[in-house]
């Protein structure tokens, strides 16, 4: 006989936690079932622990900036206190203890295991059916897509998740892919003294974001001593000793003591019985409708659908969900001016859409643009000044679709643009504001004010 419960919830990640915790406090009867560990990839091999990696590495970049400019400087940098604070601050040596028991504080009932969907409002999990009378939610997250490349087997390659482990940095290191978590990883070992080279298929570093960007990074991370490989395909990796060697498609070899792949995620959507509530296990990712329902009674929320791959994402989610499970009203999702940042040095922040997308999307665009070190702040702040501020215009209407502000600090000069283009803020408004002086976000008000036609403003 199926225990029946108000809610289950599989998949305890960002997203899952933050739904279960909120409707168990709302006094629901709620089952968490979790795999590996509460809190998903984000505290304990994404977001947090890369970013103290980074936090230290602009640390030590900072560090070494100082030489005329404010003294002299010796940086030691060493990678031991970054190991250590990742396994004891933030992780607690990948344990969730603390995770759980606040679940189970809340009233929740936390269940170990690998569960799967067992038909509709049904889930198995270690022998056990519940039966869910208000909600099932899918929050079962990603896992790193490893390609299938000949040799790749016979080779002790990092994930993410062996890298965010590593206590003992490896002299060289090869990373397969240039996307967001490929090159914050590069820059970070890099300045750790890590002789860092990047494979990437495309003819450039974060081939997702502005063509600008990608040119201002790669010139950054070459100077950090990272060695690009565009336009470059593995065909195939070898052993050699403990080190691994990595076949081009153009003939080229790269050796590195160490391997990592970053090429990608993969949903965690295949093997969790999506067939026996009507949906194809075959699918790339969940497509919900704009309250994330995907079935009756059936919610999909975060990275498993067409609309995650953020922790921010997962939350904004897991508040529309809860509240569609609780019979609140409420808006749906809007997706218009999703936010995402990739934490190099500089910030590389983005949301709406590239003007590439806008063109594809048959708006008529108008772009500005406005190199950071040209601004007075930029001007000020010296070396690590990269970046710039490029805004994308529907022009026919006078509003923006698409930003990206690059620079020290990019990621949090967003905020301005998420609100200017959900809100549909007349572009002549962000024209006259006032904006603080000397700000970084001064440069908002000079991309606005260069808004052109053909912006081709050399970068660099
Ligand atoms: C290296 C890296 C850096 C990142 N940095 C950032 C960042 O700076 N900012 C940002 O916004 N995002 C970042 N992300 C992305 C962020 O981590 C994810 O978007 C977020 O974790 C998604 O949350 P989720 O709840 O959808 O999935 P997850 O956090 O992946 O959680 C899914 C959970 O489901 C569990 N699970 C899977 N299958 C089952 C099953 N059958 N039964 C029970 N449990 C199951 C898994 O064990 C996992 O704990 C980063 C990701 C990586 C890899």
């Amino acid at each position: 006989m199926p225990e029946r419960v108000d809610v289950v919830v599989l998949g305890m990640g960002v997203g899952g936690e933050e739904l279960a915790n909120t409707l168990a406090d709302s006094g629901l009867n709620v089952v968490g079932i979790e795999s590996h560990l509460v809190g998903g990839e984000c505290p304990y091999y994404g977001c947090i622990p890369t970013k103290m990696m980074i936090r230290a590495d602009d640390m030590v970049a900072e560090g070494r900036r100082i030489p005329g400019f404010a003294g002299e400087s010796t940086v030691n940098a060493d990678w031991t206190p970054v190991a250590r604070r990742i396994r004891d601050v933030a992780t607690d040596n990948w344990n969730d203890r603390v995770a759980v028991e606040r679940f189970e504080r809340k009233g929740g009932h936390f269940v170990r295991g690998a569960g799967t969907l067992a038909g509709p409002g049904k889930v198995s999990v270690n022998g056990t059916t519940y039966e869910a009378s208000r909600a099932i939610v899918i929050a079962t997250g990603t896992s790193p897509a490893v390609p299938p490349i000949p040799g790749l087997d016979r080779v002790k390659y990092w994930t993410n998740r062996e890298a965010v482990k590593v206590e003992q940095l490896p002299e060289s290191l090869v990373i397969l892919g240039g996307g967001a978590i490929g090159v914050e990883l590069a820059q970070a070992f890099a300045r750790f003294g890590v002789k860092v080279t990047i494979i990437e298929g495309m003819n450039r570093v974060l081939a997702m974001e502005e063509p600008e960007a990608s040119a201002v990074l790669g010139e950054v991370l070459q100077r950090d001593g990272i060695e690009l490989c565009l336009n470059a395909r593995a065909k195939s990796v070898e052993p050699r000793g403990g080190a691994a060697i990595v076949m081009l498609e153009d003939g080229r070899q790269v050796t590195g003591a160490q391997l990592m792949v970053a090429t990608g995620r993969r949903a965690n959507l295949r093997d969790i019985g999506l067939e026996t509530v009507g949906l194809d296990p075959s699918v790339r990712l969940l497509e919900p409708d704009d309250h994330l329902r995907v079935g009756e009674r059936l919610w999909a929320i975060g990275d498993v659908t067409t609309s995650g791959g953020f922790t921010h994402m997962a939350i904004y989610h897991a508040g529309i969900a809860i509240d569609d499970i609780l019979g609140k009203p409420g808006p749906g999702a809007d997706y218009r001016a999703k936010p995402r940042v990739t934490f190099t040095d500089p910030e590389v922040g983005a949301t709406g859409l590239t003007e590439e997308q806008a063109k594809k999307k048959g708006i008529n665009v108008r772009t500005g643009i406005q190199k950071a070190s040209v601004t007075s702040r930029g001007w000020i702040h010296g070396p690590g000044n990269d970046g710039f501020i490029k805004v994308v215009e529907d022009a026919d209407r006078g509003v923006l679709v698409g930003a990206t502000t690059m620079g020290p600090r990019g990621g949090d000069l967003l905020g301005i643009f998420e609100l200017a283009i959900k809100m549909q803020i007349p572009s002549d408004e962000l024209r006259h504001l006032i904006y603080a002086y000397p700000t970084f976000y001064r440069g908002v008000g000079e991309a606005v004010r260069k808004l052109g036609p053909d912006q081709h403003t050399p970068i660099r």
